[in-house]
């Protein structure tokens, strides 16, 4: 496969996401390199085949050999792998090292960990090469027509990967491409991995609405689809919504709705698991998520689940909510447990940004969520709008806008969830949401409880209400108690 002139960037990894990438890139105006590997027997042919179908008669070179694809590359070279994270997107680094010169450019495009790019980016940098931890959220589509990119790691690798990452991004409706860099080390791969958990989010809360107004509602499929697709034209517009309204018409081959024929069990990848892992690890509350990976956990033990419907059977009764109403408080409780969604997944991020010094833009992520990615909505105008204002809000709850939107929509998330509950309808995440509303907007919280059980028991100590914060104290609540106490941190 000769070609006289070398190709402006290397692409390792033919699946999905590799394959539309390449093309999305020599649709763009740029020469392309591709690899993959080849497994005798397993995968070979993976090249062969992309350069015989999609490839063909496109500005794409595939190499089998990875020597002559690194030679096959303009310096410094920019290579991009989609490749499965974890173990292998290691091996490959460690075949590519040692072929690459100073300056080259990796660039990991996978959902790896942001962890494990923290090291990786250290590691380049030893060996005198760039290491870019790349987000790329989009799926199928969006790699092929405009993904949402979020690069970060070496800084320095920014103006060589700009012209062609910001090219092949999606665009925001006023033209910004949806790709900025976000910060060194592994940020750009947390900011992606807070980015899936909100997607995790957003999914279980769409699936929440659509099981109350089925249950609660006798809705039919395309009734609800009709909803759907009202709301995908006020201030819930977004992707989901859209595919939601499109699931719930689409027909199988029966001619029966197929979302009826699927069967109940989610799965995941571990994005959602590890924000919620990294939230705790912050000491940030992340219910909302943490709901929602639960939730699909809970889903996926199908076995468990018929079992306990047969010992506590109840037949699931319509709602004497007029439907309207039960319309409308559905709305109500998607919107604001969604506001919460967002305001949960930017505060991590930003408490993120402070403990590890990333300086990240919210603004900035926001805008760069508004295109190609699978939370794309016209939401995250407003979260952009709140971070840019003079004063930056503490929580985006507290935000102006956000507070007035969420005060109009208490009353109906209120009585769905309670009505949820009285008709026996699991609204795990709106339930979450709305108990993480009352427990940050409540002065006062029974955890006084908690820090006199904790001292009580293990001499943890407590501060006091009537002195300054910081001062801790010991109580002798038995009488027959040791002064000596725990210590005072929090992990
Ligand atoms: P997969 O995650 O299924 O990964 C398949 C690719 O990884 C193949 O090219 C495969 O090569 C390669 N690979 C697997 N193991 C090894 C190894 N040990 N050494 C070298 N190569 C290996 O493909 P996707 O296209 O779905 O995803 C690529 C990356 O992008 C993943 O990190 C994924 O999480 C992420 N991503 C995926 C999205 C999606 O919607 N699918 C969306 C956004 C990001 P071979 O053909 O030889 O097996």
């Amino acid at each position: 496969m000769e070609n006289q002139r070398k190709s402006d960037y290397g692409l390792i990894g033919l699946a999905v996401m590799g394959e539309n990438l390449a093309l999305n890139i020599a649709n763009h105006g740029w020469q392309v390199s591709v690899y993959n590997r080849t497994v005798p027997g397993i995968e070979e042919g993976v090249v062969q085949r992309f350069m015989e179908g999609p490839a063909k008669n496109k500005n794409i070179c595939g190499y089998t050999d990875l020597k002559d694809f690194v030679l096959s590359i303009e310096r410094p070279r920019k290579i991009m792998m989609m490749i499965r994270a974890g173990k292998p997107v290691d091996s490959v680094i460690n075949e590519l090292f040692p072929l690459l010169s100073p300056g080259d450019i990796i660039i990991d495009g996978g959902n790896s960990n942001y962890e494990d790019t923290n090291r990786r980016v250290v590691k380049a940098e030893e060996q005198g090469l760039l290491f870019v931890g790349s987000g790329v959220s989009g799926g199928e589509e969006g790699a092929l027509h405009g993904p949402s990119i979020m690069p970060g790691g070496s800084e320095g690798a920014w103006q060589h990967v700009k012209p062609i990452l910001q090219s092949i991004a999606a665009k925001a409706e006023d033209g910004t491409p949806c790709c900025q860099w976000v910060g060194p080390q592994g940020s750009g791969h947390f900011v992606k991995m807070i980015h899936n958990g909100i997607e995790y989010g957003d999914m279980q809360l769409i699936s929440e609405a659509y099981w109350v107004m089925k249950n609660m509602g006798g809705m039919t499929n395309e009734e609800m689809a009709d909803v759907f697709d009202e709301w995908n034209h006020g201030k819930l517009q977004s992707y989901l919504i859209e595919i939601t309204a499109k699931i719930l018409r689409h027909k199988d081959k029966d001619g029966q709705v197929l979302i009826d024929h699927i069967l109940d069990a989610a799965g995941q990848k571990g994005t959602g698991k590890w924000s919620v892992i990294n939230a705790m690890n912050l000491g940030m509350p992340l219910g909302l998520i943490g709901s929602a990976v639960f939730e699909r956990s809970l889903s996926s033990d199908k076995q468990t689940r018929v079992a306990a419907a047969k010992l506590f059977p109840r037949t699931v009764r319509k709602s004497d909510l007029p439907r309207k109403t039960l319309i409308d408080h559905t709305f109500a409780s998607l919107y604001a447990s969604k506001l919460v969604s967002y305001a949960q997944g930017f505060s991590v991020l930003q408490k993120a940004s402070d403990e590890f010094n990333w300086n990240l833009d919210m603004g900035s992520i926001a805008r760069m969520w508004r295109g190609g990615c699978i939370i794309r909505s016209v939401f995250l105008n407003d979260i952009a709008s709140a971070y840019e204002a003079d004063e930056k809000p503490r929580q985006l709850l507290l935000a102006p806008y956000f507070a007035k939107e969420i005060g109009q929509l208490l009353n109906g998330w209120n009585s769905l969830v309670a009505n949820a509950a009285i008709e026996c309808v699991p609204v795990p995440a709106f339930s979450s949401a709305l108990n993480y509303f009352y427990s940050l907007t409540s002065e006062n919280l029974p955890a006084n409880m908690i820090q006199a059980q904790r001292d009580f028991f293990g001499a943890h100590t407590f501060e006091r209400k009537d002195q300054e914060r910081g001062k801790f104290f010991h109580e002798d609540w038995t009488g027959h108690g040791g002064a000596t106490q725990s210590g005072t941190y929090n992990v």
